[in-house]
C-alpha cells in the first residue's frame, strides 16, 4: 500500500467521525488513531480527559538527545452551519477533482493523518533516533483546548514536554518561493461591556433611561477606539518578502500604517487584514444582548468583545483602556472578563526565529519546492496549540505542512472553517515525505 492510500484512508475515517466540537465526542477518533498504530505494532497511551473526551500519545525513544514532537494535532473540528452551501456532503470525506473534501480536512485532519502515518512508518523502518520522537494527538483545539493539550501539559508533563514540536499554520505560499509558517500567535482577551438603564413600559419612551440606546453608543466608541500600532511583527513578516526596500521601510513605520492599510483595503483585502491584525490590538463586538419584551425599556444590555491582543499586552492593560476610552460617556459602564465558566484569557507568544528546527524546515522546504524556496515567519492572529508548550516549556514550536500549486496562498488562508474545506491529493503527498525528512534531518 503506498502511503498515500494510508493517509486519505485514515482521513476519511476521521472526517466520517465527525467529532464536530462542542461537544466534540473525539474518543472515536482517538480509537480510530490507536487502532492504525496497533496495526503497526504500537502501543500508544491514550486519557480520556472527560467522557468520550481524550488524547493519545506514542514515543520512540533513542538517546539523550532533544525531543521532537509530532503535534499537538487536533481531531476535532468546527460545526457546519450551512450544509447546502457545500458541493460534496460535508461529513463524507468524498474524493473529487484530486480533492478530499470534508469538514477538518485542512484544519487539521490532514496533519493528523499525515503524522500518525509518518510515525508509524518510522517506528516499522526501526528508526533510532538521536533523542526522542514524540506523536501527541489531542481534542478540544477549537474551544481552547482544557480537554486537549492544557490536560495533557497538566496531568503528563513529562511526557508532552518537547524541545521542538511541528503542528498547523504552516507552508501556504505568499509569494514566489516564498512559504509562511507560523512561529508565534496573539493572545485573546474576551471582555463583556454590560450598561444599566431603568425599566419601565415602552409605550411612554419620553425621558426614558435606556440600557440598549447607551450600549449602541457603547458599540459606536468602540468603533473610533484609537490604536498604538507596532510595528515590530510586521517587519519580521515583510524582511524576507521579495518586496522594495521602500516598501518594506514603509511597513515598518507605525505613522504610515493607517494609510498603508487604506490602500491595501482595495487591492489586496486578505493582506490588509492581516497587517491590520498584527500590527495592533483588535477589538471586534460580536455578540450583543438587551432587553427581554418588546413593551419593555430594558434595564440592562451588553456587548461581548473579541480582543486580541499582542505580546506584552496585559489583561489589565487591555481592560485599563478600554475603561479609559468609554471614560467620556456621560454613564456608567461595566467592564469585565467574559462571564463563562472557565474561560482564562490567554496570552500570546513566540518561539525563537534562530532554532535549528527552522533551518531543518527550510532544507526540507527547498528538497520540495527548489534551492530558491524560503521560509517567511508569520506572527499568526489566530491561535493554536502551541502557546500552551511555549508558555509551560519554552518549546521551538513552528506550524508546518507542504502544499502542491492546487491553490494560491489566499485560497488556503481562507480555507479553515469554510465551507468547500479541502486538501488535494498532491499536498497529503508533499506533507508526508515533508514530516519523513524533518524528523530524520533533526533527529536522524
Ligand atoms: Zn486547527
Amino acid at each position: 500500500m503506498q502511503p498515500r492510500d494510508e493517509i486519505v484512508g485514515l482521513l476519511q475515517e476521521l472526517v466520517q467521525n465527525k467529532c464536530v466540537t462542542p461537544p466534540g465526542n473525539e474518543m472515536k477518533s482517538i480509537t480510530t488513531v490507536d487502532r492504525f498504530l496497533q496495526g503497526y505494532g504500537i502501543q500508544a497511551e491514550v486519557f480520556e480527559s472527560a467522557p468520550e473526551r481524550g488524547n493519545l500519545y506514542a514515543e520512540i525513544k533513542g538517546n539523550d538527545g532533544p525531543s521532537l514532537m509530532l503535534g499537538p494535532a487536533h481531531v476535532d473540528v468546527v460545526p457546519v452551519e450551512d450544509e447546502d452551501s457545500w458541493q460534496v456532503p460535508p461529513f463524507s470525506g468524498e474524493i473529487h477533482d484530486g480533492f478530499i473534501w470534508g469538514r477538518g480536512t485542512f484544519d487539521m485532519l490532514f496533519i493528523v493523518s499525515c503524522q500518525v502515518v509518518t510515525f508509524a512508518h518510522l517506528y516499522r523502518d526501526g528508526f533510532e533516533p538521536n533523542g526522542t520522537l514524540k506523536l501527541l494527538i489531542v481534542s478540544d483545539e477549537e474551544t481552547h483546548g482544557r480537554f486537549g493539550a492544557q490536560w495533557m501539559i497538566q496531568h503528563h508533563r513529562e511526557k508532552v514536554e518537547a524541545d521542538y514540536l511541528v503542528t498547523e499554520i504552516g507552508g501556504f505560499p505568499v509569494a514566489n518561493n516564498r512559504y509562511a509558517f507560523q512561529y508565534g500567535e496573539k493572545g485573546d482577551c474576551w471582555l463583556r461591556v454590560t450598561t444599566k438603564g431603568k425599566e419601565q413600559h415602552g409605550s411612554m419612551p419620553f425621558a426614558s433611561d435606556n440600557a440598549v440606546v447607551k450600549l449602541s453608543k457603547v458599540i459606536q466608541r468602540l468603533a473610533i477606539f484609537p490604536q498604538r500600532i507596532r510595528t515590530d511583527y510586521v517587519k519580521i513578516l515583510t524582511e524576507k518578502m521579495p518586496i522594495s526596500r521602500f516598501t518594506k521601510w514603509l511597513l515598518g513605520k507605525a505613522i504610515f500604517m493607517p494609510y498603508v492599510l487604506r490602500y491595501l483595503e482595495r487591492k489586496d483585502p486578505a493582506q490588509a487584514k492581516l497587517l491590520h491584525a498584527i500590527s495592533q490590538m483588535t477589538i471586534s463586538p460580536n455578540v450583543t444582548q438587551g432587553g427581554t419584551k418588546t413593551n419593555v425599556v430594558p434595564s440592562r444590555a451588553y456587548v461581548d468583545l473579541d480582543i486580541r491582543r499582542l505580546p506584552g499586552q496585559t489583561v489589565d492593560y487591555v481592560m485599563d483602556r478600554i475603561r479609559h476610552h468609554l471614560k467620556s460617556l456621560s454613564y456608567d459602564v461595566n467592564v469585565e472578563l467574559l462571564p463563562i465558566p472557565h474561560y482564562e484569557p490567554i496570552e500570546g507568544n513566540e518561539s525563537s526565529l534562530n532554532s535549528p528546527m527552522i533551518s531543518a524546515m527550510e532544507s526540507v522546504l527547498k528538497d520540495i519546492h527548489g534551492v530558491k524556496a524560503e521560509l517567511v515567519p508569520l506572527f499568526s492572529p489566530g491561535q493554536t496549540d502551541s502557546r500552551f508548550f511555549r508558555n509551560e516549556f519554552g518549546t521551538d514550536a513552528y506550524g508546518f505542512s507542504v502544499f502542491d500549486d492546487r491553490m494560491s496562498g489566499n485560497e488556503l488562508i481562507a480555507m479553515p472553517h469554510s465551507s468547500n474545506e479541502r486538501v488535494s491529493l498532491g499536498t497529503l503527498d508533499l506533507t508526508y515525505k515533508a514530516y519523513k525528512s524533518l524528523v530524520t534531518n533533526l533527529l536522524g
